[in-house]
């Protein structure tokens, strides 16, 4: 029960099979005996009282009932959550409670979504495995000594081991996809814009975006049916050109033309992950697809450019935790320079600092042309490269992470090492395009992903294929209890 999908489960409520308060009130029970440590704060009680509602709704065969009416969902703690606490996992957050609800959490509150609480991550979403959480890391259900990505970790690792059945994350370079990937996951990026951001705790504005992560690519397309609007808080959102994203995901896919990137098959994948996508292109071929290798070659700068933009919009972005308008204060301070730098300074993790120094050195007097300015420059390439291939190509299709999970602390003190993880998902952030990943295989008893990109707007295209491709295989069944 804990496994199927949200549109199973909601069909079991429409029969009266069960009550959503009942299977929330298990969920609840899983994650009180749950070591894999996917939530920063639940919200038992309210969670119970709206599951109520919901099955209401249900017996009187209400008009108002969406598909994820009286679904238990989690939504990643750098979104905002009227009334409980949030903490983006940083300790400069602690004691937070936002005074409103993101647009993203409106919207699922008036689709009668459940919301059990707030998922681990690294912290502001720096990372790529969860480590950088101020409250302990997420670790992967396939096999807890591995990290589950990051930095949507508890996303994914939950809706993994049944502890949700849909979450929402973020994804600035690839924390949707790679987590998902990694825990053997649905999880998409959407097109920048498409998806409010109000509400999300920036961390680079130019990248974030939010999405959902779940078992099955039409629960994504569900939950992107409401959370993909226009909204006048978010400047940067657009109005969606689509009424219904499933519309297309039931069509086949004879003769779409899929471009594989050179370029994202480095030295550096893992062998079962380049046999596994290699198998993954055949499946896709018998689907009745055209496949063709291409060149980016400006994928090599890609990384390069995330890692100065990225970096310098936190700088900006994270200025405002100063210890005066939320979360964390100390006591003694002489002044107000010293107040803020003891604030910042024990209040932020390590990674963050990191970034922050980078970013504010990126923008500096003297640095700004040199590093800044040409990285938005670069930035304007890339998005033209992608353009141009996206004129022959009606997606791309490459691996999400060149590796398997990895041992916990086996990354901790190598950060290239660990920014290399997203070598194949940062580039459509760069370009803000859509993104998705979704369960190709198993090896060594871990979950391995593929990505499709898609051109702007190419949202519903890339459901398309990636739904045709779940429905040739069975991947997206297994979970790490019923995988032997
Ligand atoms: N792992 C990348 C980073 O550390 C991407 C994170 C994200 O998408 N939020 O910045």
């Amino acid at each position: 029960m804990n496994f199927i999908t949200a549109k199973d489960l909601s069909t079991k409520f429409s029969k009266k099979e069960v009550s959503s308060y009942d299977v929330t009130k298990k969920i609840f029970e899983r994650i009180s005996e749950s070591k894999l440590n996917t939530y920063i704060t639940t919200c038992k009680d309210l969670a119970l009282e709206v599951a109520k509602e919901a099955d209401k709704k249900f017996e009187e065969n209400s008009s108002d009932i969406t598909p994820l009416t009286g679904v238990p969902i989690m939504i990643k703690d750098n979104i905002s959550t009227k009334d409980i606490e949030t903490t983006a996992a940083s300790k400069i957050l602690k004691g937070y409670i936002p005074p409103f609800d993101a647009t993203v959490v409106k919207q699922l509150n008036d689709a009668g979504a459940v919301i059990l609480g707030k998922g681990n991550m690294d912290e502001f979403a720096m990372g790529s495995s969860n480590e950088t959480s101020a409250y302990g890391p997420v670790l992967n259900p396939w096999d807890t000594n591995k990290v589950p990505g990051g930095s949507s970790g508890g996303a994914a690792s939950a809706v993994a081991a049944g502890e949700c059945f849909i979450a929402l994350g973020s994804d600035t370079g690839g924390s949707i996809r790679q987590p998902a990937s990694l825990c053997g996951v649905v999880g998409m990026k959407p097109t920048y814009g498409l998806v409010s951001r109000y509400g999300l705790i920036a961390f680079g504005s130019s990248l974030d975006q939010i999405g959902p992560i779940t078992r099955s690519v039409e629960d994504c397309s569900n939950v992107l049916n409401i959370i993909a609007k226009q909204d006048s808080l978010d400047a940067t959102s657009v109005n969606s050109p689509y009424e219904d994203f499933t519309e297309d995901i039931y069509k086949e896919i004879k003769g779409i033309k899929l471009g594989v990137p050179k370029e994202y098959i480095t030295e550096n994948i893992d062998s079962s992950v380049k046999a596994n996508f290699i198998q993954s292109l055949e499946i896709l071929s018998d689907l009745g697809a055209n496949i063709e290798e291409i060149s980016l070659p400006l994928t090599e700068y890609a990384l390069a450019v995330y890692y100065i933009i990225a970096p310098s919009e936190a700088s900006a972005n994270l200025s405002r935790f100063d210890g005066i308008k939320y979360g964390l204060g100390v006591k003694k301070a002489k002044n107000s320079s010293e107040y803020m730098r003891e604030v910042r300074g024990s209040g932020f993790g390590d990674e963050v600092k990191r970034r922050i120094l980078i970013g504010t050195y990126a923008l500096s007097s003297g640095y700004y042309d040199a590093y800044y300015k040409k990285a938005q420059q670069v930035r304007t390439l890339i998005i033209k490269e992608f353009n141009d291939a996206f004129k022959n190509f009606d997606a791309l299709v490459t691996p999400t992470s060149p590796i398997l999970a990895f041992d916990l602390e086996s990354k901790n003190n190598n950060p290239l090492s660990m920014y290399m993880n997203d070598i194949c998902t940062i580039p459509a952030n760069i370009a803000g395009l859509p993104a998705i990943s979704i369960p190709s295989g198993i090896s060594k008893k871990l979950p391995i992903g593929l990505q499709f990109i898609g051109p702007q707007f190419g949202d519903k295209k890339i459901l398309q294929i990636a739904s045709n491709f779940e429905r040739a295989t069975d991947w997206h069944k297994l979970n790490p209890f019923n995988y032997d």
